[in-house]
């Protein structure tokens, strides 16, 4: 057995492997300690390998799927051996001692999960592949759950942004890329290759060429080719759903990094869950397939005007109407998850019960569709979606008619298939009902043959059907003569055969058998029905979705009166009565009153610096405007009276490394590298929040940074920015920066208490409050008595010396300063083009090195 373990072991190329033996999946060696450690079950041995115990632990079969979801879950990915053929056979193909032969059937891994119970129903799955092609990164990404598939190339240094954007829960890399992913599985760098990915393509899809599906590149096709042939290993040669590959623009939406999103708690708050997130105050929708587009395009907002607009007049349409809104989402409740159950029949792992839902599921489609159509005055993206949520009626009439209305999960005991659907399964049903009758009459004639009222026919899975008495009444059945065999004996109860029970019980088992094997023909006629029609059925379930989160996200408008953004192609930002949708959540919970406050940014005005106390509510306001693009961008309404939005193309978002404790790096590092990452990239279309960046390192240190960051995003950048700072010395670039305006949040101290009132006011902030916060804070009375003391020492000393920024003066302004360094470099450069190196002699040369270093 140990030879058989260790060469699946050896195909299982580091996954952990499930061993099948009897009713439980066993795990051995280093695996059974993994497993055991991370499912807290108990690490026994068995036999001796090497001159030591085996360690050992094991599942049960029945309960496999919960396990295999906490291994996934803890990172493993796990190949299942299922034994390929019965005791039995394994005995007549070779002899008594015979070993039951195995096989791996499936590898199981994060991104490969297609089961309810593996999956997270409000949240796309999806296995991205990257490789690198001419300098080009490629990626290939896919949910096999719902079919989905991407294709996209992006520069190497823009891989971070594009795979942040997919959130994949599982990464696969081409072993030569060069690519620095970690938490990547590497694949052997043939399988990605552009022309074999073309091929596949094509024959997945039955085309000659691709050019239907839009234009790819090598380094794409590339990608496609190590996804598709990564799935093909996992799923043991079955390729799961694939739908075709949708080419992603580069620019088509709007970027954002991954600390951007981190920072914004978008899809997942810091902690890590849904809870606090952007995507948990707003999301309204009905179906789990729309929770998932919701945070699709949470995660992608759009950078093309039509596109926006199209989604914004839906969902504006629907805010409008609440009674058509009611209607759709009555609709929508009682659509079951057309995608997945598709996912599931495609990779061969569909179950009665997924064909149901496909049944229903389209049914509630088509409903959907009529009322859709019933409306006249539905805007473009509704009239583009209704004739994909129809077109199935033969379809659903088919299953309607096959299928009882909740079929099993299991299709291994049968009763799928509907009454009327099969004549011949009907009549198998009768005999196998006939008999059971029978087989309750012969009861009712052996009690009274032998006087018995106790005696019962009964059935088991060992025995089958048999007949059994009080162990007192015993005797009565044992007479050589009565027709009666003996069985077994329990305690207190003995068995017994008899020729007439034998015999019914035979036709029922046969009939039974025979129905089974009619129900499991119709299956994969049923299945293969579905398989056929997966590209309609994906549209539906796609438009389903669309409709969801539309509907879903004027819900949502209409319980707290967000508006409709304007969009337009300028660089305007200005949004009236802006509110933050998660902390005016928090808030409400507790009773109170988030208060609105208005951002006003132009070409003219595109940089506030905003000062103001500690907690008094500037994260929250520059937040909330980030947040605020987001969603306008993605198509929805927005927590705000009004909003004028000019297109952004990059949003930044970056926090003062005190705010991040819990990361690995120098937080001060962290924070540097990732504000390089804007200066490098932002531009005039781009919009940045920077709160409290310089606050990581010392006083005058944290000062020059935050003064040299602000200067260069008004000079360089030019992007809209949102600065929040407690350095009051910044005030003073107002006199020098024209398109950058000062504001504070304003609070009050009112008979000796501070007073936040997180409201936004023009003009620099009169003092830090520090002291104030402090004892609101619950720091003890003679501390902050004691900084007070010591705060009024300062204060003299800055009053006599000018202050921190004193000496800044003379300080030449940003632009001066840049033009004065490029000029040196420039004049160097120069010198050092016009040298003709082939006429230098080594002395002049070494001459002239010295001359160069002078110069520098
Ligand atoms: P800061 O960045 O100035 O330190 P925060 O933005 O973190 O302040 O806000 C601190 C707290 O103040 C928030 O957690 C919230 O409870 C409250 N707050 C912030 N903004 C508002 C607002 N506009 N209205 C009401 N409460 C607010």
């Amino acid at each position: 057995m140990m030879v058989q373990y260790l060469a699946l072991k050896q195909q299982a190329e580091g996954c952990l492997l499930f061993y099948r033996m009897g009713d439980f999946f066993e795990l051995f060696f280093e695996d059974a300690r993994i497993a055991s450690g991370v499912l807290d079950i108990a690490l026994t041995s068995r036999g001796e390998h090497g001159g030591a115990p085996i360690p050992m632990c094991g599942v049960p079969v029945h309960s496999a799927e919960s396990y295999l979801a906490r291994l996934i879950r803890a990172g493993c990915r796990v190949a299942i051996a299922e034994q390929t053929e019965t005791p039995e056979e394994a005995r007549k193909r070779a002899g008594s001692k015979a070993l039951v032969a195995r096989d791996i059937v499936r590898f199981v891994t994060a991104g490969t999960l297609t089961e309810d119970a593996l999956l997270e129903p409000r949240r796309a799955n999806v296995l991205a592949a990257v490789c690198t092609v001419r300098g080009a990164a490629g990626i290939a990404a896919c949910d096999i759950s719902t079919g989905r598939m991407e294709l996209e190339e992006c520069a190497p240094e823009a891989l971070g942004a594009a795979l942040a954007r997919l959130g994949a829960t599982e990464l696969v890399m081409a072993e030569d890329s060069g690519l620095d992913l970690p938490e990547a599985a590497e694949r052997s760098a043939r399988a990605f290759d552009s022309q074999r990915g073309a091929d596949r393509l094509m024959a997945l899809h039955g085309v000659s060429t691709l050019d239907g599906f839009g234009q790819f590149s090598r380094a794409m096709l590339a990608a496609a080719a190590g996804l598709i042939d990564y799935l093909d290993h996992v799923g043991r040669g079955n390729l799961p759903l694939l739908l075709p590959p949708v080419v992603r623009a580069a620019g088509a939406f709007m970027a954002m990094d991954e600390a951007t999103r981190a920072s914004l708690e978008i899809l997942a708050a810091s902690g890590g869950g849904r809870k606090g997130s952007l995507i948990e105050a707003i999301d309204r929708c009905i179906t789990s397939a729309g929770a998932r587009l919701l945070a699709e395009d949470l995660a992608a907002p759009l950078t093309d005007l039509a596109a926006i607009r199209a989604r914004l007049e839906l969902v504006s349409w629907l805010h409008d109407d609440p009674l058509l809104r009611g209607d759709l989402r009555a609709v929508l409740r009682a659509a079951p998850d057309l995608g997945r159950a598709l996912g599931r029949v495609v990779a061969g792992r569909g179950s009665p019960r997924d064909l149901g839902q496909l049944r229903d599921g389209l049914r509630e489609a088509q409903r959907l569709q009529a009322v859709l159509a019933a409306r006249a005055d539905r805007p473009a993206l509704a009239q583009a979606l209704l004739p994909a949520l129809g077109g199935h009626g033969a379809l659903i009439d088919l299953y309607d008619h096959a299928l009882v209305p909740v079929p099993p999960t299991e299709r291994t005991n049968g009763g799928f298939i509907a009454a009327g659907y099969d004549a011949a399964l009907d009549a198998l049903r009768d005999a196998a009902g006939n008999s059971r009758r029978a087989i309750a009459a012969l009861e009712a004639r052996y009690r009274e043959e032998t006087g018995t009222p106790s005696l019962k026919v009964r059935h088991n899975g060992v025995l089958g059907y048999f007949i059994e008495v009080p162990a007192r009444h015993a005797d009565r059945l044992m007479a050589p003569d009565g027709g009666f065999t003996h069985r077994q004996t329990m305690a207190g109860a003995v068995r017994f055969n008899a020729l007439a029970l034998h015999e019914e019980a035979s036709r029922i088992a046969e009939a039974g058998g025979h129905a089974l094997a009619a129900e499991e023909a119709h299956f994969e006629d049923l299945t293969a029905r579905a398989i056929a029609a997966r590209e309609a059925i994906a549209a539906t379930a796609a438009a389903l979705a669309r409709i969801d989160v539309a509907a879903g996200q004027a819900e949502r408008a209409a319980e707290s009166g967000w508006c409709l953004p304007r969009l337009s192609e300028d660089t305007a930002l200005a949004i009236r009565g802006g509110r933050h949708p998660v902390v005016e959540a928090a808030l409400a919970a507790r009773g109170e009153r988030f208060v609105a406050n208005d951002c006003q940014l132009s070409p003219r005005d595109r940089l506030w610096l905003i000062g103001g106390p500690n907690m008094g509510g500037k994260s929250t306001f520059l937040r909330q405007n980030a947040l605020i693009v987001i969603l306008a961008q993605s198509g929805g309404f927005v927590p705000a009276e009004a909003a004028q939005i000019g297109l952004v193309d990059r949003l930044f978002s970056r926090v003062g490394a005190a705010d991040n404790l819990a990361r690995g790096r120098s937080t001060f590092m962290v924070e540097m590298v990732e504000t390089a990452a804007i200066l490098a990239q932002a531009g005039e279309r781009s919009f940045v929040i920077l709160d409290e960046v310089g606050r990581g390192t010392s006083t005058y240190d944290g000062l020059a940074l935050a003064w040299a960051v602000a200067e260069a995003v008004h000079e360089v950048n030019r992007s809209r920015c949102l600065f929040a700072t407690h350095y009051h010395e910044l005030a003073r670039l107002a006199e020098t920066c024209e398109a950058l305006s000062l504001h504070h949040v304003r609070a009050r101290e009112w008979k000796g208490d501070l007073v936040l009132l997180h409201e936004l006011a023009e003009g620099p902030a009169d003092k830090s409050y520090g002291l104030a916060v402090a004892r609101l804070a619950g720091v003890p009375a003679p501390v902050v008595k004691r900084a007070k003391a010591v705060l009024d020492k300062l204060e003299k000393g800055r009053a006599a010396t000018g202050g921190l920024a004193a000496g800044l003066d003379d300080l030449p302004l940003f632009a001066a300063a840049l033009d004065a360094a490029e000029e040196k470099v420039d004049a160097l450069r120069e010198k050092l083009g016009a040298i003709d190196i082939d006429s230098l002699s080594p002395r002049v040369a070494l001459d002239l090195l010295y001359e160069l270093k002078r110069e520098l």
